[in-house]
């Protein structure tokens, strides 16, 4: 079988065949949903005339969506995952062969749908774990960029660029310059108050983290309502399902139930970084981060990982020396610990 080159090297997205019992590598939530909650999904769902095909524009889920960011309706697209909308925004902001300016390490994503769209992907390394907006204007001058694209915080750094500092970005670039806010529930630093005042940042959100709905496929793009007008023209028409378009409004009006998750979350990940900085020794070092996952700097990352998937503890591992553990349930964090010190000490490795 003959496939284009950029498409021949791809493998199917497959990061864990078997299940494990403690599940800490994809930054989800923890926290089951709360039965009041899971009552008025079930209800909602009860409702969705299933033969019929999904509203295409998400009217309701968009504008619940902009009440809860403090934007206006017509500037938000909803994206099957925001996953999904990383894809559109490359169709359509960027031409074939166009240049995306890509910071490194970050969300492998970007440089996936990229590559699949025959873009060049120009990768400026990181300055401390956090994007260089510098080199990216540096970049951008000499050579042109069709889009500018990172993590803030950081999928995997940790790390987070300051508003301000996205702010002077803005000022001296011209093309669509796209803040993933996967994380930005767990810090303070969202951009969405400058989305008024420059109309080529777009941000994505996604309902995969703090809000703990991973199963459901959402996030939004937020940004001027002509670029958002853009993504919806190139989306798939029923790209969010009838399903997840009513769980959706649901979750978006519990804001007390979403303040309580992060801050449960945040608590789970202090926890566990303060567990493992009283015990460091010389093998490994707690990175600080912005984020729902703990991040450790060891040598022995490979022999760690290894072990605790052993003793069924599945965490993620990036580059040689790194561990991602996400920030789990108290029981979790307590098998992640359990096996990580027994690992050591034992010296297994
Ligand atoms: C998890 C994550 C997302 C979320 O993707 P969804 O498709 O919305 O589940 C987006 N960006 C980054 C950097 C992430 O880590």
């Amino acid at each position: 079988m003959k496939l284009p080159p950029n498409i021949e090297k791809l493998t199917p997205y497959d990061p864990a065949l078997i299940r494990y019992p403690v599940k800490l590598d994809a930054n989800e939530s923890f926290i089951p949903m709360p039965e009041t909650i899971r009552q008025k999904i079930v209800a909602a769902v009860a409702e969705v005339p299933l033969n019929r095909y999904p509203d295409p524009m998400a009217t309701d889920l968009c504008a619940a969506a902009a009440d809860f960011w403090g934007v206006a309706p017509n500037c938000v697209v909803a994206g099957n995952g925001s996953d999904e909308l990383i894809a559109l925004l490359l169709t359509a902001f960027v031409p074939h062969g166009g240049r995306v300016l890509i910071s490194q390490p970050d969300f492998s994503m970007y440089a996936f749908y990229a590559d699949v769209q025959e873009a060049v992907c120009v990768f400026l390394p990181k300055t401390d774990g956090t994007p260089d907006c510098e080199a990216f204007v540096r970049s951008y001058r000499a050579d042109g960029g069709d889009l500018i694209i990172f993590s803030n915080p950081c999928n995997p750094t940790g790390q987070g660029v300051v508003t301000q500092e996205i702010e002077s970005l803005l000022q001296r670039v011209d093309c669509p310059v796209v803040v993933d806010e996967a994380y930005m529930d767990f810090w303070k630093e969202s951009a969405v108050s400058l989305l008024a005042r420059y109309p080529h940042l777009i941000i994505l959100k996604t309902c995969s983290k703090a809000m703990g709905l991973a199963g459901i496929r959402l996030g939004f793009a937020l940004g001027d309502a002509q670029r958002i007008d853009v993504l919806k023209k190139v989306k798939s028409p029923f790209n969010v399902n009838s399903i997840t378009q009513v769980i959706g409004c649901v979750i978006l009006q519990e804001k007390d139930f979403l303040a309580q998750c992060r801050a449960r979350i945040i608590q789970s990940k202090q926890t566990l970084e303060q567990t493992l900085q009283n015990r460091a020794g010389s093998d490994y070092r707690v990175v600080p981060t912005q984020t729902n996952f703990v991040l450790l700097q060891t040598p022995k990352a490979t022999q760690l990982y290894t072990g605790l998937l052993t003793a069924g503890v599945l965490v993620r591992k990036i580059g040689h020396d790194l561990l991602r553990i996400t920030a789990g349930s108290e029981e979790e964090n307590a098998c992640f610990c359990e096996a990580f010190f027994c690992i050591l000490k034992e010296r297994i490795l």
